[in-house]
């Protein structure tokens, strides 16, 4: 999609630093991390949020939960992680292509919000 910020880090034509890609997914270090280990995992094909997954391939979006499981395995985070998906305005969505947040690598809070 023209103009959204994570289909151009899928393109390349933003720098991202990649931890994890297959077909259907896409993750890289959030760039103002609020946890040691802090990393959005996206789909590669465009859907604003989890209110839009009505437009999503079932198969695209457990992709992107198969690829937390493994990620996190990736970066060792044994002692656990939260994993968190902001949808609209009232979660402070700020970048309306679906992702999930892995935080980890600390003990988090125990409040949500
Ligand atoms: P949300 O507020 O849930 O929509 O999360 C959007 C996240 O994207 C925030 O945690 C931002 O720090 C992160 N972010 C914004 N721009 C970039 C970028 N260019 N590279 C990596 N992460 C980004
Ligand atoms: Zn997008």
């Amino acid at each position: 999609m023209e103009n959204c910020l994570f289909c151009k880090i899928i393109a390349g034509d933003i720098p991202s630093t990649k931890v994890y890609e297959d077909e259907k997914v896409y993750a890289f270090r959030d760039i103002n991390p609020q946890a040691p280990t802090h990393i959005l995992v996206i789909p590669k094909k465009h859907v604003s949020s989890l209110a839009m997954i009505d437009e999503m391939e079932d198969t695209d979006l457990a992709a992107c939960l198969r690829a937390v499981r493994l990620i996190a395995q990736q970066e060792g985070l044994k002692n656990g992680y939260r994993v968190v998906s902001n949808c609209g305005p009232d979660a402070c969505q700020s970048v309306p292509h679906l992702h999930f947040h892995i935080l980890g690598g600390t003990q988090l809070a125990d409040q949500m919000a």
